[in-house]
């Protein structure tokens, strides 16, 4: 398998630190609001590369971190009057929902920066022991001249960005010896959550949480690292000089980026107030149709959402969809059992899908290339099944289709439960909306149930259905 790696610009194969294993890190959200689908795309493609990653055998411990302190969430506590813990924590649980609502798994471990705290001043005390950190009146900075590779990850010129910030310096604004330094720890303000340290009562600065948090999961040498490509710097570039000065060691092997979700063609970000949350999605589409349009482009290539595209992928993902429910369909009333000799030859051309899926994930996780595959499935499955098909074979294609998007984190086998629980809450409402005498309504639930095939019945002992 291939992975771009930022760090080389070169697409690398990977091999991992321990055979059989991989130790993957994506830098998480800060939860002060709801997520947004800018914040999705990273969930959501880093959870397909672990899931691929699995389907070929390899264990995978996948860590992934909330940012939990941070100047955004103690904004909104005062303007809330409650405590940052209670923010955080309300936005952690409705961050966990988000992602089991697009299918994305929990990490194997989810910590929290503020469950932290002594790691973190531990390797701030490391830093500095080694020469790497000085501190100035409570805040410790990080000496970034002090490492020579700092850069490596950006390819930046440091010169340049040395220039651009040295008027701080001039000003007599900032203590920084060089103004590339960085914060490691921060003196408290009023009013905020603070901790005891030896530079007096303060909070970490953002770049020490995920060094420290990925060297107790994960352990000193990582195999990838990952985020939005707007982490690259100063958040990652930092992660590296902090972890490799505090434990000598080459931090992450391959580091992943993925590129913005724009909204014409801006960044969708709080700041510039251009976001749709997961939640307001979420209302007007089956979160799966938001998982399959990140998936139909490439997770390097920037992506704009707008309402028409959503359309488009709610369409296409209810082509593959359809195809399950009629193979499903298929299989129940077959006539025959077993494969015939025949199937037993489309069956053999039918692997070409799997391998053609195979070779677009192993090329830097090209999952644009992975759908068309499916779709080129569904095609191969349409074409060849019907009534005089027997049951095995439809068996077999509907299983591939099932599988294919399952490594992908699409579902696409609609279970009859769910969807018969669809069936009796419209049919319930449609009674209330009777018994309001709203017939209008009523008569759009039927005609919404008759456009999925379902006919109802009013019979002595209730409404009852059937499909058509
Ligand atoms: P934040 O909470 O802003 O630190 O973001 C959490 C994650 O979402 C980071 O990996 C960001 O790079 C990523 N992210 C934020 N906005 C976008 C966007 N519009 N498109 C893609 N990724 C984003
Ligand atoms: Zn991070």
């Amino acid at each position: 398998m291939k992975l771009y790696n930022t760090l080389t610009k070169r697409k690398e194969e990977f091999i991992p630190l321990e055979e059989g294993k991989v130790k993957m890190y994506v830098c998480g959200p800060t939860v002060y609001n709801f997520i947004h689908i800018g914040n999705a795309r990273p969930m959501i493609v880093f959870d397909t590369a672990r899931r691929y990653m699995e389907y070929k055998g390899y264990e995978v411990n996948f860590v992934s971190n909330f940012t939990d302190v941070d100047d955004k969430i103690i904004k909104k506590s005062l303007e809330e009057g409650v405590p940052a813990e209670e923010i955080s924590e309300r936005y952690i649980k409705e961050c966990k929902k988000d992602m089991a609502d697009m299918n994305v798994k929990p990490a194997t471990t989810h910590p929290k920066a503020t469950e932290e705290i002594d790691g973190m001043i531990e390797m701030i005390e490391t830093l500095i022991e080694k020469g790497y950190a000085y501190p100035v009146d409570g805040t410790v900075y990080f000496r970034t001249r002090k490492f020579n590779e700092y850069g490596k990850l950006s390819h930046k010129n440091l010169d340049d960005l040395r220039s651009g910030n040295r008027s701080l310096l001039v000003s007599g604004e900032d203590q920084k010896e060089d103004p590339l330094d960085f914060v490691l720890w921060k003196p408290k303000k009023e009013g905020e959550p603070f901790w005891v340290s030896p530079w007096g009562e303060g909070r970490p600065g953002w770049h020490i949480e995920c060094s420290v948090m990925s060297k107790k999961y994960l352990g000193e040498e990582i195999d990838i690292h990952a985020g939005g490509e707007d982490l690259i710097f100063p958040h990652h570039e930092n992660e590296i000089a902090q972890s490799e000065c505090c434990n000598g060691k080459i931090f992450a092997r391959y580091w992943l980026h993925n590129g913005f979700l724009n909204i014409d063609n801006r960044k969708m970000s709080k700041s510039l107030g251009n976001f749709f949350t997961v939640r307001e999605i979420g209302e007007q589409y089956d979160l799966q149709v938001l998982r399959f349009f990140m998936l139909s482009a490439h997770y390097r290539s920037p992506i704009n959402f707008s309402r028409e595209i959503m359309e488009s992928s709610k369409n296409a993902l209810e082509r593959i969809v359809t195809a399950v429910s009629n193979l499903k369909h298929l299989e129940e009333t077959a006539k025959t059992a077993n494969v015939t000799e025949e199937e037993k030859e489309l069956l053999k051309e039918m692997a070409v899908y799997r391998q053609k899926f195979e070779e677009a994930m192993d090329d830097d996780l090209n999952t644009a290339d992975a759908v068309s595959a499916i779709f080129e499935l569904v095609k191969f499955a349409n074409t060849h099944s019907g009534e005089a098909s027997s049951a095995e074979f439809i068996k077999t294609v509907k299983d591939e289709i099932i599988s294919l998007s399952d490594i992908l984190g699409l579902l696409v086998d609609k279970k009859e439960d769910n969807l018969d629980a669809e069936i009796e809450n419209l049919i319930a409402e449609r009674q209330t909306a009777r018994k309001a005498r709203n017939f209008k309504r009523a008569d759009e639930i039927r005609d919404q149930l008759l456009a999925q095939g379902i006919i109802l019945e009013d019979t002595r002992e209730g409404v009852k259905w059937k499909r058509a």
